[in-house]
């Protein structure tokens, strides 16, 4: 503080020296020959002569010039000036003239105003320069001042209000916020808790994939706590010099001792974080961090009332160290909201557009299964801006089914040209799928299918938008979603006797549900309940290792190709049996480029009528 202080008085000196110093050479030099170049210096006898000539009608002498108006001939008048000669007779050659307005000089009124122009505002203007000046310095050597003040924590702090987030901004995550509100009740106050003995949690590590709302959790702590709150993020602790994120980290921390009762959150921890492999070549700057950041997670006092959040989307890769009781030992998972909490996240967002009264956001949850929150958040605002596009005060249903694909799918291309050959594959391939879906019971209602290519590269696609939520897979229900899968294909070949590369896709979804099933959910016969495979970071890419010989390794994949296969015949003996609705299914889709599940099963069940 104290240090600022001087800083501030030093800065005033400067400025006040260098101000004094401007505006003397201003009024010394600036406006004076500002003054000069109003008039026009003229002889002494041009003076006499223009008097002479009864064009002069005001005369004003001063101390050392003379200065005179002069009519001239187009009528505009002309000031003028002279040097002041000893010429006893001006007055009364001025004076005979009768018609001469002549004076002294005297300072009155126009003096204030002289005043005002040559102190007062080069005066504010510069008072206005310096601040800007300071102001942008401070932006540009930004970066510099950080690098010169050593180990200084950039951690923004807010108070209560200042986020403007609260936990009524955050939808679903309900066992997150209940972990959460008894952190605030706590600093809010700590005697309730201390009085029975119970020690709060030092710490709370909020874990959950990309999208979830850890950061707008922690945001809305902030926002309901009334106690301080540093944010930081992890990868402001990294430096480019060994030593200096351990600084930081030190400073931070005696801030927030300074501030207690407060919060600390820390986003993105893992980058600090990681487990510490001990390897020589080891990330050493990363190391100091973190083993400072342990440190002084030991060091503080926990009934002082410094709580520490952090956010991270790696947990597995943390260090062990950071998890263990005392420190992080609280773990707030924040996982993809379920049917309830999607449609809770669609109604928050939604509050902030203007939207048609009759709305089920019911039916846009159930379709946008495994959406994280700022997904959803993003498929309301795609929806309110396809609404202006269309020129409609209100976003209706259909703008809100039409985001949802453009976030699974992306924007339809509607000018891509795509051969009527092409086409009519593509049509085949997804009525395949489709038609596999409607003809077996573990398989959830086809919703809509469409042949409009969309920029993700997708051609076309099928969605099938379950009733309710699902929790659990049977195995039925995965080998129905690899016949699913396998349908397209399946299509192509039973019409065309080909198949295209348009299958490539499905092939990969295929292959990892049937890999999941021998590997992770012990489905096969020949593995029985065997782990053959661990996921490593579950919330990011979701990669697995084996973990069996190699042998095993080439039985697993006989066997995956052995369930892929089977599902891929079966698809085929489905559309065979079926082939008559295929064409009629197919041709209609052609035709309409996109139809609903309604007019889809009404051509199918027609058709069934029909047979019996
Ligand atoms: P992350 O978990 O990756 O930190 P964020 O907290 O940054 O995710 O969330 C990004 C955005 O997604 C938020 O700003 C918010 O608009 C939206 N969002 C995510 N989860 C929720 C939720 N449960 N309720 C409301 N909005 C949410
Ligand atoms: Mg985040
Ligand atoms: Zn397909």
């Amino acid at each position: 503080m104290n240090e600022k202080n001087n800083n501030n008085r030093k800065n005033y000196l400067i400025f006040a020296v260098i101000a004094l110093i401007l505006m003397l050479l201003y009024n010394s030099f600036v406006i004076p020959s500002v003054k000069k170049a109003q008039t026009k210096d003229t002889n002494y006898s041009f003076f006499l002569k223009q008097i002479d000539e009864g064009n002069v009608s005001k005369v004003q002498i001063k101390e050392d010039e003379i200065i005179y108006n002069v009519q001239e001939e187009n009528g505009t008048e002309k000031l003028y000036s002279t040097a002041k000669i000893n010429d006893p007779e001006l007055i009364s050659r001025l004076y005979s003239k009768g018609s001469i307005d002549f004076t002294g000089s005297i300072r009155t009124a126009n003096s204030v105003a002289e005043f005002i122009v040559s102190w007062i505002l080069p005066l504010i203007f510069m008072i206005v320069l310096w601040n800007l000046l300071i102001k942008g310095m401070g932006k540009r050597i930004g970066g510099l001042g950080n690098a010169m003040s050593f180990g200084k924590s950039n951690a923004k702090i807010y108070v209560k209000a200042q986020t403007g987030t609260t936990f009524a901004d955050v939808a679903g995550q309900d066992e997150a916020k209940e972990a959460l509100e008894e952190i605030v009740d706590f600093l809010h106050d700590p005697q309730k808790y201390t009085e029975i003995g119970a020690n709060l949690p030092k710490g709370a590590l909020l874990v959950g994939p990309p999208g979830t709302g850890k950061t707008l959790l922690a945001k809305a702590v902030a926002g309901e706590a009334d106690v301080p709150f540093f944010s930081i993020s992890g990868s402001e602790f990294v430096e480019m010099f060994v030593g200096m994120g351990a600084a930081k980290v030190r400073d931070l921390f005696k801030q927030a001792n300074e501030k207690a009762p407060c919060i600390v959150f820390i986003d993105e921890i893992d980058t600090i974080g990681k487990k510490r492999d001990g390897q020589p070549s080891g990330n050493d700057e990363r190391e100091q961090t973190l083993n400072q950041l342990l440190t002084e997670m030991d060091g503080f006092d926990g009934k002082k009332g410094v709580v520490i959040l952090a956010a991270t989307n790696r947990p597995d890769s943390l260090d062990p160290a950071l998890l263990r009781p005392g420190r992080f030992d609280r773990r707030i998972p924040a996982e993809l909201p379920d049917l309830a909490g999607r449609e809770a996240i669609l109604k928050v967002h939604a509050n902030k557009i203007k939207y048609d009264s009759n709305i089920d956001f019911n039916a846009i949850a159930r379709a946008t299964a495994g959406a994280s929150g700022a997904e959803l958040a993003n498929i309301i605002n795609e929806s309110a801006l396809r609404a202006v596009r269309n020129g409609r005060k209100l976003v209706s249903q259909s703008d809100l089914e039409e985001s949802v694909e453009v976030v699974i799918a992306g924007y339809e291309r509607k000018n891509a040209v795509i051969s009527s050959k092409e086409k009519e594959i593509i049509a085949y391939h997804e009525i395949g799928h489709a038609l596999v879906a409607a003809m077996q019971k573990d398989s959830a209602p086809v919703h809509k299918i469409t042949i409009i290519p969309r920029t993700s590269g997708a051609l076309g696609y099928t969605m099938q938008v379950d009733e309710g939520e699902k929790f659990l897979m049977t195995k039925e229900e995965a080998l129905a979603r690899i016949a699913i899968l396998t349908g397209g294909r399946s299509a192509e070949e039973l019409v065309f006797n080909t198949c295209t590369s348009g299958a490539s896709n499905d092939i990969e979804k295929a292959t990892k549900i049937a890999r999941a099933m021998v590997t992770r959910y012990g489905m096969s016969s020949s593995f029985d309940m065997t782990a053959l495979e661990t996921v490593s970071n579950k919330y990011l890419s979701g990669d697995t290792s084996l973990i069996c010989s190699p042998e095993t390794a080439s039985k697993i994949d006989n066997e995956v190709s052995n369930i892929i296969r089977k599902a891929h015949s079966e698809a085929v003996k489905i559309l065979s049996e079926n082939s008559g609705k295929l064409h009629e299914l197919a041709h209609f889709l052609l035709e309409k480029e996109t139809i609903t599940g309604e007019e889809f099963m009404s051509i199918l069940k027609s058709d069934n009528i029909a047979l019996t």
